[in-house]
Parts: structure tokens; sequence; C-alpha cells
């Protein structure tokens, strides 16, 4: 009988664990430009690369755009100091620094700065330009780059721009992802158009809730961005965590992995 009930209380420990486990506990954590948040750093700088690595993020994001004469750069606003990328020539980019005293990086110096990063994942988003022939040649430059420095394998592809994931997912070697950002195209929609998945704002979780669910039985992965630990939004941090998503994309790494971490302890 007492092994009976052993035995009973060690399946219900495994399935309780198992289910608990599965919330959130495996959510892989993205830096969101990098992580920058921390000495010496920068947004989409080299050194919140190395940042990101450092501190065992499972990927870094980082977002491209096309200079008018072909040279890719790493920047989040179309424009560096006034100098707006897409419209510029790369020698007058190439002179501007980021805030902590870094030149912009090209994608090259990024690419190469990754390729001694070996363990992170690189996510790669596509900034959406006015010109879609531009965004087109930014596409074919970038795929072209990581392949010259063998990282097709690690890298992953975002956009906000329709025409964009249209021809990433056309160009990219098999088997590499592919997500889209913009938030209105349903599971159904991104699987036809052969996307590995959703990378939308929290909010688009939260008010879709089936999404999860349907993503899981088409095979999309699904991500959140942009989501940060602080005291005052625990709960909703929590009610994220709980959707059980594939990634989650934050400007606070160091803090997410230990909240994920210790959802994973208490599920044991
Ligand atoms: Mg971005």
């Amino acid at each position: 009988m007492f092994r009976k009930i052993t035995i009973i209380a060690l399946m219900l420990l495994v399935a309780f664990g198992a289910s608990a486990q599965r919330r959130g506990a495996r959510t892989k954590v993205i830096a969101h430009r990098g992580y920058w948040k921390t000495e010496g750093s920068a947004q989409n700088s080299i050194r919140s690369l190395i940042k990101a690595d450092s501190i065992g993020c499972w990927g870094s994001e980082f977002d491209v755009w096309i200079s008018k004469d072909g040279t890719l750069f790493v920047n989040h606003d179309d424009d560096i100091n006034g100098v707006v990328i897409q419209n510029s020539k790369s020698r007058d980019i190439a002179k501007q620094r980021l805030s902590n005293g870094e030149f912009i990086p090209t994608l090259e110096q990024l690419l190469q700065t990754a390729v001694n990063l070996p363990k992170l994942q690189l996510v790669c988003e596509l900034k959406p330009h006015d010109n879609k022939k531009q965004e087109a040649k930014a596409v074919k430059k970038i795929l072209k780059m990581a392949k010259k420095y063998g990282l097709q394998d690690r890298m992953t592809y975002i956009t906000f721009s329709l025409p964009g994931m249209k021809e990433l997912i056309k160009r990219v070697p098999k088997g590499t992802e592919v997500y889209y950002l913009n938030g209105e195209l349903t599971p159904q929609e991104l699987k036809d158009m052969d996307a590995a998945g959703m990378d939308y704002h929290y909010s688009v979780f939260l008010s879709n809730d089936k999404w999860t669910s349907e993503c899981r039985k088409l095979g999309l992965k699904t991500n959140a961005w942009t989501v940060d630990v602080k005291p005052e939004s625990q709960d909703l941090l929590n009610s994220i965590l709980d959707m059980d998503l594939d990634f989650i994309t934050t400007n606070t790494p160091e803090e997410m992995k230990h909240v994920i971490f210790e959802r994973g302890i208490m599920a044991h």
C-alpha cells in the first residue's frame, strides 16, 4: 500500500513538474538591440553583442539598414545623428559614433565579431526601407555576408516589412527561420507564407489568447517583444511567461534569464 502511494506521488510529481516547467521555464532569451543597458555598451554596438554573449543569452537582436551605395549598417533608427542611412553614402555614415564612443558598426564588423562568439544566435532585423528595390538588395547582401562568414546556421531573420519577409523567405537557405514582427497576420496566414512564426508585441499575444496554441499546432514558433523585468510589472511578466512562448525579446536580458531560471527551479 505504502509503495503504491509512493509510486502515485512520484508520478504526480513528475507530471506536475513537467507541466510547470512548460510554463515559461524553457523560453529562450534574446537581447533586444544587444545587451546595451550595461557598462560601456550602447544599442546595436559591437560591445552589446559581446555583452549578450557574456551573460549567456540564446540570441542577440540587431537592426540592419543599407546605405545608398550598398553598405549594410547596424542601427535602430533610420538615421544616426541626423544622417539618414538609406539616403546617404557609406563614408558619411561610417564616421558617426554611438553613445559609447564606438563608430556605427557595419554588418560585416558585427558578423566578424560574432564568428568568435560561437554559442550566440544572431537575430537580424531587416528594417523597412522606403524603396523596396533597395530593401531587396539589402536582403541579398545580408544573406551573402552571412554565408561569407559561415554564419548561416546561426542567423534568424525578422522584419516589419511584408515584402521584405517574402523576399527573405524566398532567398534564405533551407531551414533558416524568418519571423514577422508586424502583428496583423494570423498563425495560418504566416504558415501559408512559409514563415517560421510570429515575433509580435506582447499585447498581441495577450489579446489573441488562442494564437500560441494555434502556432504550436501549425509548427510555428512564438517570440514576444519587448518584455522587460520591472518590479512594477511583475503580473504582466508572469502572464507573458505563462504563455510558454519559444522566445522573449528583452532590454533586461540578465534579469530575464534569472526570472526564467527561477521558474525552472520552482518546477522541480
Ligand atoms: Mg529591432
